[in-house]
């Protein structure tokens, strides 16, 4: 995925965060107070969302977790019910049989997993140092952090990220599809190209161009999509920690990526011609492009909302040891 495709998927899950229904009254007021901290950070979203390309550039093995058919794994883990990529993968032949990894020096999901304690950690430390302390983090740094962590997680996502043939090669049906994306982004979005932002609405997230056009794209049908869908916070059954959460999506991205371009096709015979018209029964482009994004607002929002709700949790009980 591309800059504004990134930005614009962390804008989203912060939106998601503080407008969709489905949360507990408890786990409502961890939310809002998550939108409240975001709400004076969200000017630095862009360049931290694309940061792990940029400048970390990890992209080989970090961004990635590639499988193929084979081996011994039988087990997929679960991913919540109401995700669209569950309901297009879930009666798919290849879910019944073993799958392998491509690559062990893949690492998405570890790399997500440590961007996430380790932002529970700065955020312990901040609140443990005096203000002004020369170790203390600061929260541009964390939100720095929390918006590299949507760019990790929303490639997991992606359908190419997590299937060993080597669409990168060949007709380059990787890029392909994910400039296709940035282009819808930037075609509907209206963008400060001085300095890398979008404009805001009155609401404060991405402004629109042209709101009618908006209506016939697919980034209408994910807002529709999760309009729908109520905000969960479970990272699936049988999934403790962020680490499970993102190998079950990988698993899932691997079926939908071989459910969009079936097994026989690879780099070789892929073209921009056909690409889109393989799978069987179909599958469109669009609605393929729903359940990435619309799957991958809602993951974000979710990895975002349990680790800031662990560090209040934490914040509590260090508050309730104080107290004489
Ligand atoms: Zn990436």
């Amino acid at each position: 995925m591309n800059q504004f495709s990134h930005a614009w998927l962390a804008f989203m899950a912060i939106k998601r965060l503080e407008k969709a229904r489905g949360l507990s009254e408890k786990n409502r007021e961890h939310a809002d107070s998550l939108i409240e901290w975001f709400k004076s950070h969200k000017d630095g979203v862009i360049r931290g969302a694309w940061y792990p390309d940029s400048v970390i550039g990890d992209k080989p093995n970090s961004h990635v977790l590639k499988f193929r058919p084979g081996g011994t794994n039988t087990e997929f883990k679960q991913l919540p019910r109401t995700y669209r990529v569950y309901e297009l993968v879930k009666d798919f032949p290849l879910r019944n049989r073993p799958f392998e990894v491509v690559d062990k020096n893949d690492n998405l999901p570890d790399r997500c997993e440590s961007i996430a304690e380790s932002v529970v950690d700065h955020l312990k430390i901040q609140e443990h140092e005096e203000k002004g302390s020369p170790v203390s983090p600061t929260d541009n740094q964390v939100a720095l952090l929390l918006f590299m962590l949507s760019h990790y997680v929303a490639d997991a996502h992606v359908p190419f990220h997590c299937d060993g043939r080597r669409f990168s090669e060949g007709k380059r049906i990787h890029a392909h599809m994910e400039d296709k994306w940035d282009k819808t982004m930037r075609h509907h979005y209206k963008i400060n190209k001085q300095n890398d932002r979008f404009f805001y609405d009155p609401d404060g997230y991405p402004l629109l161009i042209n709101a009618q056009q908006y209506q016939s794209s697919f980034l209408k049908k994910v807002d529709d999509e999760l309009c729908n869908r109520k905000l969960g916070v479970s990272f699936g059954n049988g999934n403790n920690n962020v680490w499970d959460f993102m190998n079950a999506v990988c698993q899932h991205s691997y079926l939908l990526s071989y459910r969009f371009i079936p097994e026989g096709y690879d780099h070789e015979n892929v073209t921009r011609e056909n690409w889109q018209d393989l799978s069987e029964p179909n599958l469109e482009f669009d609605d393929l492009s729903v359940a990435v994004f619309s799957d991958a607002i809602d993951s974000i929002a979710r990895v975002w909302f349990r680790v800031w709700r662990r560090y209040e949790k934490w914040e509590k009980k260090q508050r309730a040891k104080k107290k004489p």
